[in-house]
C-alpha cells in the first residue's frame, strides 16, 4: 500500500490507504477519525455510488453490482430533508470504495463526526467526499450500518 500525492489530489492503491488520508484531513478538521469500516454490499461487493448531503447529514450508496441502495449511518432518520447530490471524481468515474470514519467525543464511544473516504475506481484517487458533525450515539451500531 502506498498513498501518492500528485498536486492537489492523492492516489491510493488499497483501504487502508483511504484511512491514511482520511486520518490526516480529520486531524486538520480538529476531530480525528478514531474509528472505521469499510461498506460492503449483502453481495459481497464493494464499490458503489455515492450521494450525498452534508447538511442534512445524509449519504446513500448503491451498490456497483446488485443496485442495492442503502442509507449509511444514521442517515435514513434524515432522509425526507436531504437533497442528495451524486459524487463523481476528477477523472469522470463515479463508482468508488467506501471507507466510514467517526471521531468521538472524549471518553466515550459517541459519535461526533462522520467522515466518508473513497476510492475511484477508476484512477485510484483517494479522498473525503463528505463529512459532517454528525450526534449518532454508539459508534458501533453506527459502524455496523455503513
Ligand atoms: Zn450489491
Ligand atoms: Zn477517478
Amino acid at each position: 500500500m502506498t498513498l501518492t500525492k500528485k498536486g492537489d489530489y492523492s492516489y491510493g492503491t488499497s483501504a487502508k490507504d483511504i484511512q491514511t488520508e482520511m486520518a490526516e484531513f480529520s486531524e486538520d478538521n480538529g476531530y480525528p477519525t478514531v474509528r472505521y469500516a469499510q461498506s460492503v454490499c449483502a453481495c459481497g461487493n464493494r464499490s458503489f455510488n455515492l450521494e450525498s448531503d452534508e447538511d442534512a447529514g445524509v449519504a446513500q450508496r448503491t451498490c456497483a453490482e446488485c443496485g442495492v441502495v442503502h442509507f449509511m449511518g444514521d442517515s435514513a432518520e434524515f432522509a425526507d430533508d436531504a437533497d442528495l447530490g451524486g459524487h463523481v471524481c476528477v477523472c469522470g468515474e463515479d463508482v468508488f470504495e467506501l471507507m466510514s470514519g467517526v471521531a468521538l467525543y472524549p471518553d466515550s464511544n459517541d459519535v461526533r463526526w462522520y467522515y466518508i473516504g473513497c476510492r475511484c475506481a477508476g484512477c485510484d484517487l483517494v479522498g473525503v467526499f463528505a463529512e459532517w458533525k454528525c450526534e449518532a450515539g454508539n459508534a458501533d451500531a453506527f459502524l455496523a450500518k455503513v
